[in-house]
């Protein structure tokens, strides 16, 4: 079987194509059963009436409700979890993954040997310029500073053996960058390459800002080179030093005139500030996401959920009383 796992934050414009067009698929892939796992991430529009609808008429459609937005991860890690499949896809709810792939990816997975096929968008056409601009660098910053392959344009939409669920769910970390856990794991993976296909309908939940704080927190999550800038910068500074102190003892010697040059010392001070703060910084987000990390807070909660008890993992608050 094969359990589509779908995100879905505020997506009922898109979801009756969605659910249209995935099922269309599963209509030429006759010889192989499908489930498919709605992740319902706190949506404040229809999205949970949809999806309750969906799953009153297809015995195949399950979700699972959180009780507000965890973000994306959280609901791939949710739908990982629950998924009962054999192979699991996860899948835009946007239709910007074509489902078309699909079939070729069973068939990477089931008669090449592969044990997860990726995809990757090798344009970024309908994007804006500055937006491509900065996500290139951000590849290539990634790949410089981390042992973590991320390549560069690969998407969620993957598909992957049970072996490699097993895997992603037993990185059970808070703070989670799903672009490096995949890189992270290994495995032999094959890439699909396709061309971007714009959102059908419906708005990206992402503007500038939110992919900036994404990409750093997927630096910080996969590199501890930022670590070691404040080494590299507080050893170079010490050899410019000793080279200044050099020169303005000669000059004194040579020319006299030892009390000029405070406007020189204030710039000097201003910046070792700068540069000082700058480092604790560095320092202040690692110990934040430690922090984080620490509290072993839950990576979502349920809310509510078609899947039968005992099926659904992830916890549920259904108002009973808990036995302890
Ligand atoms: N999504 C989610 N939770 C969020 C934001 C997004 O589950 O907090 C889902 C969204 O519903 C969609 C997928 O993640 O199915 C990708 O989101 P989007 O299309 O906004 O991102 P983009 O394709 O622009 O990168
Ligand atoms: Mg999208």
């Amino acid at each position: 079987m094969i359990t589509c796992v779908v995100p879905c934050y505020n997506e009922e414009a898109v979801l009756d194509r969605f659910y249209a067009e995935i099922t269309r698929i599963a209509g030429q892939m006759k010889k192989v059963p499908f489930e498919f796992l709605f992740i319902n991430d706190g949506s404040t529009d229809g999205t949970l009436s949809k999806l309750r609808r969906l799953a009153g008429l297809d015995s195949r459609v399950h979700y699972v409700s959180f009780s507000r937005n965890f973000g994306k991860e959280a609901g791939i890690y949710a739908g990982l979890q629950n998924a009962s499949g054999d192979y699991v896809v996860i899948m835009d709810a946007d239709l910007q993954d074509p489902p078309d792939l699909i079939p070729e990816m069973y068939h990477a997975v089931t008669e090449e040997g592969y044990d997860c096929v990726g995809s990757r968008r090798v344009t970024r056409k309908g994007e804006p310029p500055v937006r491509s601009f900065f996500a290139r660098l951000f590849y290539k910053l990634m790949n410089r500073m981390s042992k973590t392959e991320v390549v560069d344009g690969a998407r969620d939409f993957q598909m992957m053996s049970r072996k490699v669920v097993n895997a992603v769910l037993d990185m059970g970390e808070y703070n989670r960058f799903s672009k490096g856990i995949f890189g992270w794991i290994g495995f032999k993976k094959k890439w699909l390459e396709y061309e971007n296909v714009e959102r059908a309908a419906g708005e990206t939940k992402w503007n500038f800002w939110s992919l900036l704080v994404y990409a750093l927190d997927g630096i910080l999550a996969f590199s501890t080179t930022p670590l070691v800038l404040a080494s590299v910068l507080g050893l170079l500074i010490c050899l410019a030093a000793v080279v200044l102190i050099g020169v303005i003892v000669v000059r004194t010697l040579v020319f006299g005139d030892p009390t000029s040059g405070w406007p020189s010392l204030a710039c000097l001070i201003l910046m070792m500030s700068g540069v000082q703060l700058f480092c604790i910084g560095i320092l202040g987000q690692y110990l934040a996401k430690t922090y984080l990390e620490t509290k072993h807070r839950p990576i979502y909660l349920v809310g509510e959920s078609n899947l039968e008890e005992g099926v659904l993992s992830g916890k549920k608050y259904t108002g009973k009383r808990e036995a302890s």
